[in-house]
Formats: structure tokens, C-alpha cells, sequence
């Protein structure tokens, strides 16, 4: 079914023309005719037409058609087009046998014209008559447009939005809802002419916008309003205010109005969708009269676009050197001068357009969808290299703990790969600690249990990262084998507001103690901290209090200080 013709092929507000004719001089010179005032698309034969018929559909405005064609000849084209559901397109025929023209009108064809072209002003006019007859004629037949304002109604804005987009794939687009406050108020104080006049004064608003930018307008209901707009195309700021200005004077009525807007609409989701959220973002500002401009909060989008975008983007991040490894220091507490003991291996990204990204981002997104096997082995391989070098040249070899997903202890070549590294760069496996986080442990399958005995029993430390976060119970310390407890930063951090968390820490260490495994206590920025953990027996101490994570050079420096090799 088919009821009207599109109007927005071009953003130029040009009519879309197929021109069907077997001879290139002739396409060509047509084309030169009518390339002014028309876009157009061109076919050779009708078998050609029939599929640009079909793929340009409802938008096109108008056929020119050639009858003498190879493959299928023009009479066909018509019979065909006549009975299916382009029936409603228009189409001139263009023969230079003239006895063809009453057979060709006889089967549907709308006009008639005999080439040689002499006079191509006559062409263009004839094929505009003949647009505007056919388009005329539909909008009568389909009120399209609703009968107060002339703008469209709601089915067929909707479908407009969708045939713009179809022809405009790549323009971004905002949707905007319009409503007029107090509508039914107007009405009954002034009366329904007066409120008819305020909806046509603000449709005439809206259709001089359309003029100046080429959206799409409707009145969707009484008093409210859609507009379909290429993002960036107005202000939307000025362009609100100007809308409750263009009332100002209007007949003592004080009219108002809301605005909701849906920026940078994602088109996955279906036009009536995108529009409810235009509307929902103008309900957030239902009644409150400081406000008339709502915009719908993308942020969820705008995370699964962030998302897909650190996901494709990880190879090449990695080919770049973008990922680069900070050293935190840990020290041990135990006597009064604190003594550097380790570090931990935290990886950096640094986005050339996003600019740094936390891997508190970037490091959940790629646990969940494996990619932290491959930026694992890359930070532990990367890690080796920098104890490696630094035995070499500065003669310390300093305990390094690397943070291990869940994931990575599922990857059989893991420990062949450590091994490997630790061989390649003469750095001993008992100064490797492999840090794992609490949750891993959750599914406590004897798979994972066997891989970290394993792991044990070749000689690493294992470390459980953020005890205490959530997942653990106490049972589970007695059947998972770990060496050191790293207890969550938020016992640390929370130990000045409650007691609670004293009596906790203190409990940990007693289980630590009686398990025989070390307590490291991270997030530690206050010295009264360290002074409390120290007196309970928790020794080892990582935290902003002695030093932030630190750029490779920075912690050389830093290793050098603490240990009084500085040259
Ligand atoms: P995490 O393993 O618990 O690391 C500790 C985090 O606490 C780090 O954040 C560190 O910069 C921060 N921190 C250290 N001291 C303090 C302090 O005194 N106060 C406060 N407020 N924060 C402190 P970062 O570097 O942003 O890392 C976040 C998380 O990302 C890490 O938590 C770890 O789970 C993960 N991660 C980092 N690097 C890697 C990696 O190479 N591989 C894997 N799988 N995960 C990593
Ligand atoms: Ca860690
Ligand atoms: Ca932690």
C-alpha cells in the first residue's frame, strides 16, 4: 500500500527522479536537464528499473521512462509498476514514436514526450505538473496532514522519520517533543478557537523551522508536537526560548511551553521508541515552571557504545604501546623503620582521544568477555622484562606481584608462559606473587583449587586479592590454598567510622595467624592507619601513605631511595 510520496530524499529538499533509457546520450543529456532541480538515478533497461523501482520505493518521485530498451522494454516497465504497489508513481514516457503515446497513457503512463529534447524548460515543467498533480492527489487520499495545522499527523510522521532514515543512514538525529503547558487550561479560559489559534501559531513556529533546517514536523495529539532534526542543526537552548517568546504578544494568552529532547537518537531502537523517550525526558520537568528544556539521559547508551569501543580497540591498543605498567610499593611495618618489601603490577591505558582510562573501567569489561587473558599475559610478560632489566642494570631484584583474573587461571598455558618469562629474564619464581581476586574463589570448583596447588607447589605465592569484598567466608580460607590475605581497602578505609571494622581486621589477623598466611593491608593513606595495623600484627602495608603507583622510571628512583643504592 502505498499513499504518498517522499519529500526528503535530498537534505536539499530535492525530488528523487528515475530516468530508465538504453542510450547513454540520452541519460546524459537528461540528466543535464533536470540535475538542478532534481536529484535522479538512472536505469538502462527495465529489468534495471524495476529493481531501483524497488529499492528507492516510496521515495521516488517521479519515472522517466524510455520504450524501445533491451531486456525489458518500457510498456513492460509501466504494466508492471501499474500492478504492484508503485502504482502510485508517476511516470512520463519519452519515445520518438509518437503513435506509442496513446498506448503508453492507455496503460498508466501519466504524460507523453517526444524526443529529440528541443525545448528542456517544457521537460521540466511538464514533470513538475505532473509531480505536484500526483502528490496532491495522494495527500488528499492519505491526510497526511492533519487538518488544523497542515503539519503531519501522527502515523505519518512517524513513517517520514522512518523514510528519512533510510536515505539518510549516517546523519545523526534528534528527537523532540513539544507541549504546551496548561493546554486545557487555555481552552476553557479563552475558549477552543483561541486554543485552535495558539496551536497554529506555534505550527507556523514549526514550519518555518522547517523551511530553515529540512526536520520533520507533526502534531501527534492536541496540543503536542514532534519534530524529527539532524543533531546539531539548532540550539536547542535559544531555540526554547524563542518558541515561548513567539508567544509573547500573542492575545494576552500566556502560553508556555516543555521541551523534551532525545540527542543522537540510536537507531536500533524503533522510531515510537525514540520518541517516548523525548517524552519521558519532558515529563522529568512536568509542573516545574523554572524549566521548560529536558534532555533524556543517554548515559546507558553511552556506556555500551564506550564499551564497544575499548573492546574493538584493544588490539590495536596493545600493538601501540598504549598499556604500560605503574608499580605500587608495599612495605613492611614489622619494625620501626618501614622497609620496602614488594610491589604490585597495575596496568595503565592511556587512550590517545579518551585520554587516560582507569582500569577500574577497561579491566571488568574485558573480564567479562575474555579479553584480560591477553592483556594479562602482556602485563606479566611486560613485568618479567622490567625485573629482568633492572637486575641487570641496578642489581636489585624486588618481589612483583601481577593481578590475576579468574579467567587467566583457566588458560592451561599459563604457567608454561610464566615459566617461560621468569627463565627468559633470570628473575626466581619466589619473587613472583600472583595476586587473585576474592571472587575468583567463588565458584569454588576443584578445578581452580587444583590449578592454584598446582601453582603453589611449583613455588609461586599466591595472594588473595580484596578479602573481605563480599564473596568470602571463613570456611573457604580453610579449603582454598592462598600464602598472603590482601584484605579489601574498604576494612582500611572505613576503620575511623566504626569500631566494627577494628574488631574485623582484628579477627582476620587471628585466622591469618592460625592459618599460617601474611595479612597485606591496601588503600592505607593515614598514618594513624598504619599505626592500627601495625599494633594488631598486620606488617605489610601498601597504600598512597607511602607511596601512589608510580611510572617505571619513578620507581626505579623510588626502589633506589629506599634501599640507599641511589647513585
Ligand atoms: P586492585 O588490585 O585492588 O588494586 C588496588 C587499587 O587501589 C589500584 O587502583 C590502586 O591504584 C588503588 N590504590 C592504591 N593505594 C591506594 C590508596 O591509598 N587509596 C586509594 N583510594 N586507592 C589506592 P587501580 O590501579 O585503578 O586498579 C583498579 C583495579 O583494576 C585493581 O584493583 C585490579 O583489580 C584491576 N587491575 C589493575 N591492573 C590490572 C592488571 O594488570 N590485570 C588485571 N587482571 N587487573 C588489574
Ligand atoms: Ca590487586
Ligand atoms: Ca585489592
Amino acid at each position: 500500500m502505498l499513499q504518498s510520496h517522499v519529500k526528503f530524499h535530498s537534505i536539499a529538499g530535492k525530488r528523487l527522479v528515475l530516468i530508465v533509457d538504453d542510450e547513454e546520450i540520452n541519460r546524459e543529456m537528461l540528466k543535464h536537464i533536470i540535475e538542478n532541480d532534481f536529484d535522479y538515478i538512472m536505469a538502462e533497461n527495465g529489468q534495471e528499473a524495476l529493481e531501483k523501482i524497488k529499492e528507492y520505493g516510496e521515495t521516488l518521485s517521479l519515472v522517466l521512462l524510455d520504450l524501445r530498451m533491451p531486456v525489458m522494454d518500457g510498456f513492460e516497465v509501466i504494466q508492471w509498476m501499474k500492478g504492484s504497489e508503485y502504482s502510485e508513481i508517476p511516470i512520463i514516457v519519452l519515445s520518438s514514436d509518437a503513435a506509442a503515446e496513446v498506448d503508453s497513457l492507455q496503460i498508466g503512463a501519466s504524460d507523453f514526450i517526444v524526443k529529440p529534447f528541443s525545448f528542456p524548460q517544457a521537460i521540466l515543467t511538464r514533470m513538475q505538473k505532473t509531480i505536484e498533480l500526483f502528490e496532491d492527489r495522494s495527500i488528499i487520499q492519505s491526510t497526511e496532514r492533519e487538518y488544523l495545522t497542515g503539519l503531519f499527523n501522527k502515523e505519518y510522521f512517524y513513517r517520514y522519520a522512518d523514510q528519512y532514515d533510510t536515505f539518510h543512514k549516517d546523519l545523526i538525529m534528534d528527537a523532540v517533543f513539544i507541549d504546551i503547558n496548561h493546554f486545557h487550561l487555555i481552552n476553557e479560559l479563552y475558549g477552543r478557537k483561541a486554543g485552535d489559534d495558539v496551536l497554529i501559531h506555534l505550527s507556523d513556529y514549526l514550519k518555518d523551522l522547517r523551511e530553515k533546517t529540512h526536520c520533520i514536523a507533526g502534531r501527534v495529539e492536541a496540543d503536542k508536537f514532534f519534530v524529527y532534526i539532524e543533531h546539531g542543526k539548532i540550539d536547542y537552548t535559544s531555540t526554547v526560548e524563542e518558541m515561548n517568546t513567539h508567544f509573547d504578544d500573542f492575545r494576552d494568552i500566556h502560553v508556555t511551553i516543555r521541551c523534551g529532547i532525545y540527542q543522537n537518537v540510536d537507531k536500533d531502537f524503533d522510531i515510537e521508541t525514540r520518541f517516548d523517550r523525548a517524552i519521558q525526558a519532558a515529563n522529568t520537568i512536568k509542573g516545574n515552571y523554572s524549566r521548560s528544556l529536558s534532555f533524556y539521559d543517554n548515559s546507558a547508551y553511552q556506556k555500551k557504545v564506550f564499551e564497544e569501543r575499548l573492546i574493538n580497540e584493544m588490539d590495536d591498543a596493545m600493538a601501540n604501546h598504549q598499556f604500560y605498567l605503574n608499580f605500587q610499593p608495599k612495605y613492611n611495618v614489622h619494625n620501626e623503620e618501614p622497609v620496602l618489601s614488594s610491589a604490585e603490577v597495575l596496568v595503565r591505558w592511556d587512550h590517545p582521544d579518551l585520554g587516560r582510562i582507569s582500569p577500574g573501567q577497561f579491566i571488568p569489561i574485558f573480564e567479562h568477555n575474555g579479553l584480560i587473558q591477553k592483556l594479562d599475559f602482556y602485563i606479566w610478560e611486560r613485568a618479567l622484562e622490567c625485573a629482568g632489566k633492572w637486575k641487570k642494570e641496578y642489581g636489585f631484584e624486588l618481589p612483583l606481584s601481577v593481578n590475576v583474573s579468574r579467567m587467566d587461571l583457566y588458560n592451561s598455558t599459563l604457567l608454561d608462559f610464566i615459566e617461560e618469562k621468569l627463565a627468559l629474564h633470570g628473575i626466581s619464581r619466589s619473587n613472583l606473587y600472583l595476586e587473585i581476586t576474592e571472587s575468583a574463589y567463588m565458584d569454588d570448583s576443584a578445578q581452580l583449587i587444583e590449578i592454584i596447588n598446582r601453582l603453589r607447589a611449583e613455588g609461586f605465592k599466591i595472594e588473595i586479592d580484596d578479602f573481605g569484598s563480599g564473596y568470602s567466608s571463613l570456611n573457604m580460607l580453610a579449603d582454598v590454598p592462598v600464602d598472603v590475605i590482601k584484605l579489601d581497602m574498604r576494612f582500611v578505609q572505613n576503620l575511623k567510622s566504626s569500631e566494627k571494622q577494628e574488631t574485623m581486621i582484628r579477627l582476620i589477623m587471628d585466622i591469618a595467624k592460625y592459618l599460617n598466611m601474611d595479612v597485606v593491608a591496601e588503600g592505607v593513606e593515614e598514618k594513624a592507619q598504619v599505626d592500627f595495623l601495625r599494633s594488631v600484627g598486620c606488617d605489610i602495608i601498601q597504600g598512597y601513605y607511602f607511596s601512589k603507583p608510580l611510572s617505571e622510571e619513578e620507581f626505579v628512583e623510588h626502589v633506589l631511595n629506599a634501599t640507599g643504592k641511589d647513585k
